[in-house]
């Protein structure tokens, strides 16, 4: 998972923090170096890390934290708001030209996801009922058109190409009269890329923006490039006038420096994550989520809002309010599991719950379907009284549950410890989100 060691680290300085009824100023001065190193680990440019301790450092002065009721709470609140103005405070939309079609140039170095992207974003677009075109570009790195057209018949969206033998900027102006006369109102040109920054691949990439002035101008960058992801940035920034990055592979075991960096180093703001290969796996990027992620506190609102739109709406709500009341039962369980299923892989959304990925084992949820088979027998074989009341789960029971579903009794003590760590850890943080404070951290 993106972030885990970045994530641990910082949930275990504030958990330290948040134990202390008093905390002394030497205990803040010890949590910022725990910070700061744990950002440099994570690949935090050196000098965005410095500035950022600073302004926490000023923060926690001005708001007299040494006194309040709750000071770890208040610490990792300005923690959480400065995090989110590091990668750019709110959302950056993207931009809708007054006259369609609106022109989105994508660019970025080979393998970085660029074609997946745009493919991704075409089917974004479609969602919301607009009609884009994809312009095939790369008439470099072979196969780049195939890919592309096959993207485009799998979402749905029509691809314009004229094969390899002419020019970027010819496909181009071609394609825009194409957009018009189709009443496409957005037109995604999918560029070449190289393996480093090259004169030639810049220039042709300013006659392409030269003529087809995009409303956005998106660098593709792989997020498990780290701070070399933050320096392709820069150095596109200067030549390309970029309007956004969309960061791919947040679904890999990327450190986080880039997602954390590029703003703050570029002054470009991420529009979109890609977290999969999979063509649905671009989602608009929250950086207030984002810092809530990263802290632990969960991702509520991406985590509803995928549900809304893959399932029933209000079971999602119900879903929601249980888990914030912490009365989720092994019933409610069940039933999740079968909507769940529908919104992808089991341990991305666990991802997005608050403290999930701070429960020991829950990894061994992240379940194929054999496993998730398993586990639903398990909870099968329990009465509705044991999957309403999961204390009266003694061990004769699980013993009977055990034979019941064909599995060990070793297997049915897991699954009821990451049951009860799971349910634990809400209930922390609902009583986290209603302490005297109010909603803290919530947006
Ligand atoms: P391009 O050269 O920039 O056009 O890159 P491609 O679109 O061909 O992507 C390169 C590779 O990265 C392909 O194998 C993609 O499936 C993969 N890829 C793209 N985005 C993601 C992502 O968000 N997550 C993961 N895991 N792989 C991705």
């Amino acid at each position: 998972m993106a972030f885990e060691g970045l994530a641990n680290r910082l949930q275990s300085v504030f958990s330290k923090l948040r134990g202390k009824g008093k905390v002394s100023e030497d205990d803040v001065a010890e949590a910022m170096r725990e910070v700061r190193l744990a950002l440099l680990e994570a690949d935090v440019n050196f000098k965005v890390v410095k500035e950022f301790i600073s302004k926490v450092k000023e923060k926690a002065v001005g708001q007299e934290v040494m006194s309040s009721f709750t000071p770890g709470m208040v610490i990792i609140d300005i923690v959480n708001k400065e995090l989110t103005e590091l990668m750019g405070g709110t959302q950056s939309k993207l931009a809708k030209a007054s006259k369609p079609p609106t022109v989105i140039m994508m660019a970025g170095l080979q393998g970085a996801g660029k074609t997946t992207t745009s493919g991704k974003l075409a089917k974004l677009l479609l969602k919301s009922n607009h009609k884009p075109l994809l312009v095939a570009c790369d008439i470099y790195r072979p196969a780049a058109i195939k890919q592309l057209q096959v993207l485009g018949e799998q979402v749905g969206a029509p691809v314009f190409s004229m094969g390899d033998g002419v020019s970027p900027v010819e496909i181009t102006r071609n394609a825009l009269q194409y957009a018009k006369d189709n009443h496409n109102d957005y037109v995604i040109i999918d560029t070449a890329g190289r393996l480093h920054i090259d004169e030639a691949l810049m220039e042709e990439l300013k006659q392409i923006h030269e003529l087809a002035k995009p409303d956005e101008v998106l660098l593709v960058v792989d997020a498990m490039t780290g701070q070399d992801a933050v320096n392709v940035a820069e150095s596109f920034h200067k030549q390309l006038e970029l309007t956004g990055v969309v960061l791919t592979k947040l679904d890999g075991d990327t450190r986080g420096g880039a997602a954390i960096s590029v703003k703050a180093v570029t002054g470009c703001p991420i529009k979109f994550a890609a977290m999969g290969e999979k063509i649905d796996s671009l989602e608009p990027f929250h950086p207030n989520r984002m810092a809530s992620r990263i802290l632990g506190m969960g991702d509520m609102l991406s985590l509803i809002e995928k549900a809304q739109s893959n399932i029933d709406a209000e079971k999602a709500a119900d879903l929601e309010r249980k888990m914030r009341n912490a009365e989720f039962t092994f019933d409610d369980f069940l039933e999740q599991m079968a909507q769940v299923r529908k919104m992808g892989p089991l341990d991305q959304l666990l991802d997005m719950m608050p403290g999930m990925n701070k429960v020991k084992g829950l990894k061994d949820l992240k379940v194929d379907e054999r496993q998730l088979a398993r586990v639903e027998a398990i909870v099968r074989s329990m009465t509705s009284e044991e999957k309403q009341n999961p204390d009266l789960l003694n061990h004769s029971r699980r013993k009977r549950i055990a034979a019941g579903s064909g599995n060990s009794i070793a297997d049915v003590n897991r699954l009821i410890k990451q049951f009860d760590d799971m349910r634990r850890m809400m209930k922390q943080f609902s009583s986290m989100m209603s302490g005297p404070k109010g909603k803290k951290g919530m947006k």
